[in-house]
This record gives structure tokens, C-alpha cells and sequence, in this order.
């Protein structure tokens, strides 16, 4: 189901073919965040325009709907795409609701992008704020305060992403926050492998692929031992989730400590990770597939994104301009509208602002998978990643 077409000589980037039943999905690829079933502000029929291949659902989002979308023929055929998807397990929704109030980290999505010394400043360290009681067995928690508690585990993950019915699947584990020490997060981490071999053996249907992912948090030896062990396990994909940082020189580390233990065959999804250059690293690395929500939920606030750099179309400045969003882009949207108008529709609220803004984006991010995977094919990705992010920065 995976068939890898033309490898990096300089690196372990590599271009390949991963087969789902809904179509074929060419890597490296963007994967497009759709939580609740659909990508907000984009109808359907506007999907195929911006290249997109894949289309990620949040489980924890549709939990009160999985029965509903498998009587209604599966994800796909909800959202009107008919293409590949994927579910995430739910589970980093769940211990986000615990970390993200214990210790003070607001926004949960910082976790895997800007976790940083923001974060570390924010840090308030208040347990009884945690509304997460984890056992061996999953998490019991509290969706609002006072209401009583639910529990989310390995085997209801998997039956409820088998209801939902995505192409790509993902193993139920405990993702651990960058404040975690040493201890905690090895004790996380024989949960997440217990749960793994729980989600494999829960498995009922045949056509997802459920992908194992490693945890381990910033901690090489915990890194090495998640990727050997999920590695052993018969995932026909990995994940590699949790929370990091990179090192001065662009490094991802836990990239380096993990990809060299895991199956070269079988493809490998980064969770949450969607940066221009953390795409263009992580495909250095050996990444094959990335979602984020970077282009859609910036563009819902008037961040576009182009090859010279994001900027904010609220700005006066493009008020009167006759320029599309970016120049040379031949997406919908800047073959049809300029940023005048553009600009002007989100002055008045119109919700075909966000929409525009949604198809420039989505096609930026997935045109630019297309242009690394020629890069690969041409073994000039390292010296492509240079020349982007150079040209990105110049005028940003
Ligand atoms: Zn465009």
C-alpha cells in the first residue's frame, strides 16, 4: 500500500505512493484539518481546485456523531470529498484538556507548533485545575467542569474510528506535555505501548490503516525506545507525535533519534506539524505526510499565506490593490478576485472572504508539497529548502 518512488541521496527524503481506498495520495503530503467533518468556509465542490489529497477529522470532535456518519456511509462520503482521510485517536484532545489548564498552557495547539519559553513563562503548575484522571486502562475526564465524567480509552477509540470510517487511523496514546519531567513521561510512555498493542488487537475492520505512534517527549533514550517498539508491532504506518523543540541549526531532533528505528517501508505522518520550514525539515528528516491548521484557520483571520511570506489582507494597504493574493499563483481564488476585494470582504464579514483566503491557502501549503516532491525527484531538496525559506523571509 506504500511504494516509495525516488530517495534523497543526501538525506532521507523520499518521494512515494500510499494506497487507501479512497485514492492514491502522493508524498509528501499536506494533510488539510477538517475537525468537525468539513473544512469550515469551503464548500465541497471547491476542494479538488486546491490539489488537496488528504483531509484529517478530529474523533474527540465527532464522538457524539460516529454512529451517525457510519449509518451515513463513512467520513468521505459525509464531507462530500470522496477522497483519503484520516482520524486522529482523540487522545490528544483528552490529555490537552488535562496539561493544558495543570499547567497553564492556554492554547493547546502551542503544544506542537510555538511550544516555547512562552510556554515555560506561562507555566502555573496548578494539578487541581487537571480535569484528567488517567488509568492503565485510558482517561476519565470532565468535558466542561461540574459535568460528570467520561472515559476515552484504546478500544473506544478504535470502535469509534472504525465508525467513522477514515482511510488512516491512528492508535490511542498519552501525549505529554514539554513541562513533563523525566519521570512522567516514562511512565506516559508504557501506557502509550500497552495502548498500542490494545488498538491493534481491537482492530476489526481491514481497509484503515492504523498507524502506531511514538511518543517520548524531548528525551532521546524514551525516543529510541517508542520508535524500536512501535517499529516491532505489525502498523503498517507511524506517527510521531508529542511535544519538541528544534535545535538552532533547524535540527528536529527527535526526528533524527526515532526515523533511523523505524521500518523504511512503511510511511510516517508527523501530528501536528505544518510550518513551512518545519515541512521542509520534517521531509529532510524522512517525513511523509504532515496536517496542521495553519492554512485554514489563518486564512478564517486573514493570513495569507505565499512564497515571499504571510501577510495580514486587513492591512490599509492592500485596500485598493488590483494584485491577486499572490502573483503567479493559479489557484481559484487568484485567478478570480483581487486583494482589493478580498480585502474588502473581510472588512464587511462575509463569509466568502474566509473562503477565497481558505483556497489560496490550501493550495499554497499543497502546492508546496508538490514542489518539494519534484526537488526530491531532482535531488536538489536541500538546496530548494534554502532558496524558499531565503525568498520567504526577505520580504515577511
Ligand atoms: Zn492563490
Amino acid at each position: 500500500m506504500f511504494r516509495i518512488l525516488n530517495k534523497d541521496p543526501n538525506s532521507r527524503a523520499r518521494t512515494g505512493l500510499l494506497e487507501t481506498p479512497h485514492g492514491v495520495i502522493e508524498t509528501p503530503a499536506y494533510t488539510i484539518v477538517g475537525t468537525y467533518a468539513s473544512i469550515r468556509h469551503l464548500p465541497p465542490e471547491l476542494i479538488p481546485a486546491t490539489k488537496t489529497q488528504l483531509i484529517i477529522a478530529n474523533t474527540y470532535h465527532l464522538w457524539g456523531r460516529a454512529e451517525e456518519i457510519a449509518q451515513a456511509g463513512g467520513l468521505a462520503k459525509v464531507m462530500d470529498w470522496n477522497g483519503p482521510t484520516m482520524t486522529d485517536s482523540g487522545g490528544f484532545q483528552v490529555f490537552s484538556l488535562g496539561f493544558s489548564r495543570e499547567h497553564g498552557i492556554g492554547k493547546v495547539i502551542r503544544l506542537r507548533s510555538d511550544h516555547s519559553s512562552e510556554t515555560m513563562a506561562n507555566n502555573q503548575n496548578k494539578p487541581e485545575r487537571n480535569l484528567v484522571r488517567i488509568t492503565d486502562e485510558g482517561a476519565w475526564f470532565k468535558k466542561t467542569p461540574g459535568q460528570p465524567e467520561v472515559f476515552l480509552g484504546p478500544e473506544l477509540s478504535i470502535a469509534l474510528q472504525e465508525k467513522i470510517g477514515a482511510d488512516i487511523i491512528m492508535s490511542f496514546d498519552e501525549c505529554t506535555s514539554p513541562l513533563h519531567d523525566y519521570e512522567y513521561t516514562k511512565i506516559a510512555l508504557k501506557r502509550t505501548h500497552r495502548w498500542a498493542k490494545v488498538c491493534l488487537d481491537s482492530q476489526t475492520r481491514s481497509d484503515q490503516l492504523l498507524y502506531g505512534i511514538v511518543q517520548g517527549g524531548e528525551f532521546q533514550d524514551l525516543r529510541e525506545a517508542s520508535a524500536k517498539y512501535i517499529n516491532a508491532l505489525p502498523f503498517p504506518g507511524f506517527a510521531i507525535g508529542g511535544s519538541f523543540s528544534k535545535s538552532a541549526d533547524g535540527d528536529f531532533n527527535i526526528l533524527n533519534w526515532t526515523i533511523s528505528h523505524l521500518d523504511e517501508a512503511r510511511p510516517r505522518h508527523f501530528l501536528g506539524i505544518g510550518k513551512i520550514e518545519d515541512l521542509l525539515d520534517g521531509v529532510l528528516a524522512g517525513i511523509d505526510t504532515f496536517d496542521c491548521v495553519i492554512p485554514t484557520r489563518e486564512a478564517r483571520h486573514g493570513g495569507i499565506w505565499t512564497k515571499r511570506g504571510r501577510y495580514d489582507i486587513h492591512k490599509a494597504i492592500y485596500s485598493q490593490s488590483k494584485d491577486p493574493l499572490e502573483e503567479d499563483c493559479s489557484c481559484d481564488a487568484c485567478v478570480s478576485i483581487d486583494q482589493a476585494t478580498v480585502h474588502t470582504l473581510f472588512k464587511a464579514k462575509d463569509t466568502l472572504a474566509g473562503q477565497y483566503a481558505i483556497v489560496h491557502n490550501i493550495f499554497f501549503f499543497n502546492n508546496l508539497m508538490a514542489q518539494i516532491r519534484q526537488a526530491i525527484k531532482e535531488q536538489r531538496l536541500r538546496q530548494f529548502r534554502n532558496e524558499f525559506l531565503a525568498n520567504s523571509k526577505k520580504s515577511a
